[in-house]
């Protein structure tokens, strides 16, 4: 049996707009890579980036104590974290290697787990970021493409996104607070609206047909959300005027991703990528803000690289 194994997987953007908590997709901006090795007793983290190494305060380790647990393994293990998501800007970096971490142990100790249950391993490591259970971002990273997360039971629908699909990403520069996700959802109204709901309902739907006929014009042009993005734009300077700027320039649909407070645009191929980042820095230059801006695509899954 082999001794360790090493997975790599994607990062991810999450809610779509009007898919809050439903929509994932994954995103070849950004790769963690996670190394098990059966090794000493317990679990112990390995890693150079600046996240915890306390298994319990760790995605990666959380997800690797319940699977130990589950699964009765009697093995030490130790897990080698290589971060390229970057942490805490919503693009999915604490699901990527949640992600990772899963998969890994299912193919090390050849637990043959389906991908619903994978999901549900890896979605539990989001306690340790998110302070809750949350599958979107870890769904899009373990399957790739575009995901819709049914819950109770946990059930994942895939579908594979339009080819000519192309994202641009604005990644702001500035401190984000240690418990962002749990402060962005602190702020989401408990209570709304029928008509507001009416109008996500719409738009999210819209988005699925979207991805059905690969349609990439209809996805960009239902990034429309009534309820979480006007909730939630106030703890992103400039995020109005980047959104403004983006759509101006040509970009199909803009929101934030996931928790913010990174900006991700929906554009196709015949869009000019370039002006529309160009238009997002500048957005965020009004708010003297600086950001890193990432042209990306659609992401496969999770994969084994090394065993
Ligand atoms: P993201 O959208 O990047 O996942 P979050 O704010 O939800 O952003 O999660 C980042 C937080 O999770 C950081 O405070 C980080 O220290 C913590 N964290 C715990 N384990 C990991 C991990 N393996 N990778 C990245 N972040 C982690």
């Amino acid at each position: 049996m082999a001794k360790s194994i090493t997975v790599r997987a994607p990062s991810s953007t999450a809610n779509l707009g009007p898919g809050f908590d439903v929509f994932g997709l994954a995103l070849d901006a950004f790769f963690d890579e996670v190394k098990i090795t059966k090794k000493g007793k317990g679990i112990k983290i390995v890693t150079s980036d600046s996240i915890p190494t306390s298994p319990q305060k760790n995605t990666a380790g959380l997800v690797a104590k319940n699977m130990i647990q589950k699964f009765k393994i009697k093995d030490g293990i130790e897990i080698k974290i290589k971060k390229g998501v970057p942490a805490g800007f919503g693009m999915g970096s604490s699901a990527a290697s949640a992600a990772a971490t899963a998969m890994a142990i299912n193919k090390l100790f050849k637990l043959n787990l389906d991908s619903n249950s994978l999901v549900e391993f890896a979605g539990m490591g989001e306690k340790a970021s998110a302070g809750t259970v949350h599958y979107d971002n870890v769904a899009a990273s373990i399957l790739g493409g575009f995901v819709i997360v049914r819950k109770n039971p946990l059930d994942v629908i895939k579908i594979e996104p339009p080819r000519d699909l192309a994202l641009c990403v604005a990644i702001p520069k500035f401190a984000v607070p240690a418990k962002k996700t749990k402060v962005s959802r602190s702020v989401i109204p408990s209570k709304i609206s029928i008509s507001d709901s009416i109008l996500n309902l719409a738009n999210a739907a819209a988005i699925v047909v979207g991805f059905m006929k690969k349609d990439s014009t209809l996805i960009g042009k239902s990034i429309i959300d009534v309820i979480v993005e006007p909730a939630r734009q106030h703890m992103i300077p400039g995020f109005s005027k980047v959104k403004k700027n983006a759509l101006n320039a040509g970009a199909l649909g803009v929101t934030i991703s996931g928790a913010g407070p990174s900006v991700i645009a929906f554009a196709n191929k015949s869009s000019n990528l370039k002006k529309i980042s160009s238009s997002m820095a500048k957005g965020f230059a009004t708010a003297n803000k600086k950001c890193d801006i990432v042209i990306c695509r659609p992401s496969k899954g999770a994969a084994v690289i090394k065993n």
